[in-house]
């Protein structure tokens, strides 16, 4: 008997025959330069835990205090009965980090973008948008009802254009990028993106959420980064990143911030971060505050095993920060080497369409603080086996 949901297996078989259907791991560990990955101990090169404060014993002890004194769950959206003082704290905290005026907090960076982008611009304004930006901002862009004006890959020429050509015709105008393209590692150049966008009358907003904890002095984000505290009017970050955590942020302008309060619809209509979570995020926010040893750490690492994996033959595209892609063409390979590699105990997910174009599949690997030198070395040897196994080097 045919059912109205067959086309979903016909659509998996595709997926599956495309070398495109997403295998789940499952992890038995906290996360951490290694993991225990379905029953098996492998060397992690998979997560966004940047700084390694998702397992950090002061993080975790911050989560089991707050549980102790407040619970775990806020009880309600924001707006009603679910704004505690530590909600309160932590966007404070946040903003004096960033050396802004004002923040918010949000469930996810998800939602922040969700919340952030309706409620800037809708039906008669117009979005300029980074070609590749994150899943999270077209979403957004797409619940704005807007007009949605794609320009270049992080080219402010191409943005100057469309502005010059478009700007005109529509009400409000947001211009929207990732801060840290989380695919490639390459940095928006925001400088530039600000000096064009200055002529026209434009919202500024950046989503940094690769860039929150890795950028900028002791990894204030890349507001910080190029010095536009003040001239970007909207800073999206997560908190499940390089904080460790899960949550995200909107940091800037407070009117911005204050709108949002009235209007993000994910603050108005889910409930809010939990309060250990909450907590947690607050002592990461200490730590990085105390010390910017592991941001140095994180980009040591990342020097050392871009340079060696270029040594050995490996391309690892145009990244500038501790994302490294390794490019392999097409996804069956990726694939293969992803399996390779993780036979050998390395766990590095390959990547395919539609995350990233046809023929651009890669293994991204993620580079930690948490890693030693000793995990690096092992890591590289094993990339070099596999690579000479599979041709690639
Ligand atoms: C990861 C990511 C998000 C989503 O952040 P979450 O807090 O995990 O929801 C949003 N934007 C960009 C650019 C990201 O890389």
């Amino acid at each position: 008997m045919p059912t109205p949901l067959d086309w979903i297996t016909t659509e998996l078989n595709n997926l599956k025959e495309a070398g495109l259907y997403n295998q789940i791991r499952t992890l038995e560990s906290p996360q951490g330069a290694w993991l225990v990955v379905d029953g098996k101990r492998t060397l992690n090169f998979c997560s966004n835990n940047y700084l390694g404060l998702a397992n950090h014993p002061r993080v975790v002890q911050a989560a089991k205090d707050a549980a102790d004194k407040y619970g775990v769950g806020p009880g309600a959206v924001r707006t009603i009965a679910g704004t505690l003082g530590l909600h309160l704290e932590l966007e404070k905290r946040l903003a004096a980090f960033k050396k802004v005026e004002t923040a918010i907090t949000f469930q996810s960076g998800f939602s922040a973008n969700l919340a952030t982008i309706p409620a800037l611009v809708g039906k008669e304004d117009v979005i300029f948008s980074d070609r590749l930006n994150h899943a999270s901002i077209i979403d957004g862009c797409r619940l704005a009802k807007s007009k949605i004006i794609p320009y270049e890959h992080c080219s402010p020429d191409s943005l100057k254009e469309v502005l010059d050509e478009h700007r005109g015709e529509y009400r409000r105008a947001l211009v929207v990028t990732d801060g840290v393209f989380s695919m490639d590692g390459d940095v928006a150049p925001l400088d530039e993106i600000y000096q064009v966008t200055r002529d026209y009358d434009v919202i500024l907003m950046v989503d940094d959420a690769h860039g929150e904890g890795v950028l900028g002095e002791g990894g204030r984000g890349i507001v910080d980064h190029f010095n536009l505290h003040g001239k970007v009017d909207v800073e999206v970050g997560t908190l499940s990143k390089a904080f460790g955590v899960v949550g995200g942020v909107v940091a800037g302008n407070p009117l911005v911030v204050e709108w949002l309060y009235q209007r993000g619809r994910p603050f108005l209509f889910s409930s809010a971060m939990t309060l250990p979570d909450v907590a947690a995020c607050i002592e990461s926010v200490n730590i990085l505050e105390e010390s910017t040893e592991l941001v140095d750490r994180l980009w040591a690492n990342a020097k050392y095993f871009k340079s060696e994996m270029k040594t050995l033959g490996f391309d690892t595209g145009v990244s500038t920060t501790p994302i490294t892609p390794v490019m392999l063409g097409e996804a069956p390979l990726a694939q293969e080497f992803s399996r390779k590699l993780f036979e050998a105990g390395v766990f590095a997910m390959s990547i395919g369409f539609p995350t990233v174009p046809r023929g651009l599949a890669r293994i991204r690997v993620m580079i930690s603080a948490a890693h030693s030198n000793d995990d690096l070395d092992q890591a590289l040897g094993i990339f070099k086996d596999v690579g000479k196994d599979l041709r690639v080097i």
